[in-house]
């Protein structure tokens, strides 16, 4: 009895072994392709992870960290906390955890936190002016340290999310860039986890064991929009797995000519050709009759008569 109690806990072990050998390779792997695929560190560079001590940019540094270990090319990795002075900061474990791992750092200690409870009144979002004087100091920091590259722990889901909040709530098709040049046009900023799905972070973050400190200090109101948005695409993968990862490789294959922007496609001026296209617009209207014009999926408006009413 105690034997088979043993054999089935170290089978147990051995299957929790290779799962997670199978998490560390995809983060390696993922995080290579999206620095591969949009060029985000280049040989020589110095690379200032911005670290919060949430588990994002944790796994953010951990992971360039090991493929910094065996990348072909050569580069620097430095850490940077900002401590916004809010009350209960831990401001000992940050400088603990980068000084065990032999990680050169540099904690920025900036009261930003009274300046937004000041500047703010009581009951509104402080988040917007918070965020905006985090970035000026994550700049200047980075011009001070001769960092060539800012990386930021933001993630697939991250990506996603933020497409449709600016669609459903600012009405734009607009996400978050996995590399752009700074507002002050003197830096880049990368995302080198655009790629990683957020529950693989959470649960290297287990695996690994960061130090994680609280993202609830600063005492701001969840942002409701995007935790609702969070929570549909959480829905939609659990019951369509894959969604997310479609969403998110989308965004990498747009097109504008069946799209309704005028300044990416002339549409205005479009003319018949004469010449009939391979591929033509059934290469993406495969369904003609979609869901809105359905009547057994969504019933559609009728007349007293039984005719369809006008749209
Ligand atoms: S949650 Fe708090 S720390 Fe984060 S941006 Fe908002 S106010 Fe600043």
């Amino acid at each position: 009895m105690q034997s088979t109690e043993a054999d089935a806990g170290a089978r147990a072990s051995r299957k929790a072994a290779v799962e997670t050998n199978k998490l560390a390779k995809r983060l390696h792997r993922q995080v290579g392709q999206a620095i591969g695929d949009f060029n985000m560190i280049e040989p020589g560079d110095k690379v200032m992870v911005c670290l919060s001590g949430g588990k994002d940019s944790y796994a953010l540094l951990d992971v360039l960290l090991g493929l910094r270990a065996r990348a072909p090319v050569a580069f620097d990795v430095v850490a940077v906390n900002l401590d916004q002075r809010q009350p209960g900061f831990p401001e000992h474990v940050l400088p603990e955890y980068l000084a065990a791992r032999g990680v050169p750092f540099h904690i920025e200690r900036q009261d930003t936190y009274s300046i937004v409870k000041r500047l703010i009144p009581e009951g509104q979002t402080m988040c917007s002016l918070c965020s905006r004087l985090r970035r000026g100091i994550l700049y200047r920091v980075a011009s001070e340290l001769g960092a060539t590259k800012i990386a930021l722990g933001h993630h697939r889901d991250d990506m996603v999310a933020t497409l449709l909040m600016n669609m459903f709530f600012g009405a734009r098709m607009k996400g978050m860039p996995p590399k752009l040049v700074s507002d002050d046009g003197r830096h880049v900023v990368i995302r080198p986890l655009a790629y990683v799905a957020e529950s693989d972070l959470e649960r290297w973050a287990q695996v690994r064991g960061f130090p994680i400190i609280p993202c609830n200090l600063c005492g701001s109101q969840v942002n409701l929009q995007r935790a609702q948005i969070k929570q549909m695409l959480r829905e939609w993968e659990r019951r369509y797995p894959g969604r997310i990862d479609n969403m998110a490789a989308a965004m990498g294959r747009i097109t504008p000519s069946h799209l309704m922007d005028r300044d990416l496609h002339p549409f205005t001026t479009l003319q018949a050709t004469g010449v009939a296209h391979a591929e033509g617009d059934k290469a993406f209207d495969d369904d003609a009759c979609s869901d809105v014009y359905t009547e057994q999926r969504l019933p559609i408006a009728r007349s007293p008569a039984g005719e369809p009413a006008a749209r």
